[in-house]
């Protein structure tokens, strides 16, 4: 078991916000059908009830990609371990991740997909670390704003734990002390 640590959203917090993205991804998708991108890990389980949420059919994809580099750098590269199976030409393809923090990740995702020939291109993230934005990216639908501060939780980890915990907390600076924590997915 985890230990337990200080909710900044928790399950209601999520629960809402999510439904309210759902409703609006819902009425700008209303009679098209949808192909949700989830970018592995982190998006797993905020993808999975985004999908449960959205009135319009949707069919599910996964990704799994991390950006690297310099986390200055605005070169957009992303090292893709598993791409997704659907064939998106002609498809609406909304991109899923729970946050954005450079924006590099769904900036060479949207770039990637986009030379497939889909209706359109979208993203959505639950979180938005605005202020380390490094990447021409334009987000679609963003849950919330936050300030530059490593989350975990609801998908998002910390040397793999946490993903689990249904809220999503501020990591305590004093566990992250000595390692990297700006792991890619
Ligand atoms: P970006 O390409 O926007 O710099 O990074 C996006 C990815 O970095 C996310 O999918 C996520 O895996 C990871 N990430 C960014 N910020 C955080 C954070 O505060 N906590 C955790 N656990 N992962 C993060
Ligand atoms: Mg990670």
């Amino acid at each position: 078991m985890d230990e337990e640590l200080e909710p900044l959203f928790d399950e209601d917090a999520i629960r809402n916000k999510m439904q309210e993205l759902a409703d609006r991804i819902s009425r700008d998708y209303a009679g098209s059908d949808l192909v949700i991108v989830c970018v592995l890990k982190a998006a797993a389980f905020f993808a999975a009830d985004l999908a449960r949420s959205l009135a319009v059919p949707s069919r599910i994809a996964f990704v799994c990609a991390s950006s690297y580099g310099a986390s200055t750098s605005a070169v957009t590269e992303v090292e893709i371990r598993k791409d997704i199976e659907i064939d998106i030409s002609g498809k609406h393809v909304l991109l899923v991740d729970t946050i954005a923090d450079s924006g590099r990740t769904l900036a060479a995702l949207t770039a990637r997909y986009a030379q497939r020939g889909p209706a359109s291109i979208r993203s959505a993230v639950l979180l938005d670390k605005r202020s380390r934005r490094t990447a021409d990216l334009r987000l679609n639908y963003v849950g919330f704003e936050i300030p530059d501060l490593f989350v975990v939780g609801y998908g998002m980890d910390f040397a793999e734990k946490y993903r689990n915990l249904p809220y999503i907390a501020v990591l305590p600076s004093s566990d992250t002390e000595g390692e990297g924590n700006r792991p890619g997915t």
